[in-house]
């Protein structure tokens, strides 16, 4: 997307609206959906996946086979643990995630501190947890990701307070300057995929909507020059002939 954008002729935007911000906004910033762009909240998650030499995890006492569950109190700062549902009892390495948290106190916490140290205290709450399989198996690679510092994304869904819905809704569902306002903060349900899904429909039928209007406004200004041209050179044509009388 590049920063002259709003010049485009017709835009379609659905980009979250504080990574909206930073581009050329100058036509846009005014009234409600100046504050809908600036003011709306977003929730931010953090992940860190870390990798093993084996998918150790399904062959414990208690095999674990996919799915999440929550770490809770007792490991503060990691929220869920994520085993992988697909390759059951697949051989070779396998990853899993040893922590995904979306709690604002501690995503706001992980965001500032380095990489390296949030990896680390992830692995620390791992070997509390499995013991020393963890320190066998673990084969120093692993990722993190913390959308807040994901340029593109700023952050992982919206979450709108109280009275926001009511007042942004309607804003996004007009048309501003030929640009269409879409994606999941723009949806009664927010926040899922269905809701981005669903946005993509409205903004869909919205844009087609506009651009028959326009297509209709453009012909009728088309056809307006081209009657006033011929009726010019018939004018000229006839004067040229001297068949004025
Ligand atoms: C950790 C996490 C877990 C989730 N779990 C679930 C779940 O289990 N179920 C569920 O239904 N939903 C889940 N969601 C929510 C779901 O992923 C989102 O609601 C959905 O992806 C939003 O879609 P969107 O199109 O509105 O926004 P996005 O998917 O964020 O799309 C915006 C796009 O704009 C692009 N973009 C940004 N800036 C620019 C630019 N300058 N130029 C060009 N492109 C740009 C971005 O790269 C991005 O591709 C989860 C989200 C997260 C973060």
């Amino acid at each position: 997307m590049a920063t002259n954008m709003f010049k485009a002729h017709r835009k379609w935007l659905a980009v979250r609206g504080h990574v909206l911000e930073h581009y050329g906004m100058e036509n846009h910033r005014r009234c409600v959906i100046k504050g809908a762009i600036a003011s709306l909240p977003y929730t931010s998650a953090c992940k860190v996946a870390l990798e093993f030499e084996t998918r150790f995890w399904e062959h414990l006492d208690t095999p674990i086979f996919g799915a999440c569950w929550v770490a809770g109190p007792d490991y503060p700062g990691i929220g869920s643990i994520c085993y992988p549902p697909y390759n059951i009892n697949g051989t070779g390495r396998g990853a899993m995630l040893g922590s995904y948290i979306s709690d604002p106190d501690w995503t706001d916490r992980w965001i500032q501190t380095s990489e390296t140290d949030h990896v680390q205290f992830v692995l620390k709450a791992m070997k509390d947890i499995y013991g020393e399989v963890i320190d066998e198996q673990y084969t120093g690679k692993y990722s993190r990701v913390c959308h807040a510092l994901d340029p593109l994304a700023g952050a992982s869904w919206a979450d709108p307070t109280v009275g926001q819905h009511q007042l942004y809704l309607p804003e996004y569902f007009k048309t501003h300057n030929n640009a269409i306002f879409v994606g999941e903060h723009t949806s009664y349900t927010h926040a899922w995929i269905a809701s981005a899904l669903e946005s993509g429909v409205r903004g869909s039928v919205q844009l087609l909507w506009n651009w028959d209007w326009s297509m209709k406004q453009r012909l009728l200004w088309k056809s307006g020059w081209v009657a006033g041209l011929t009726f010019s050179l018939w004018i000229f044509h006839i004067a040229a002939k001297g068949d004025w009388v």
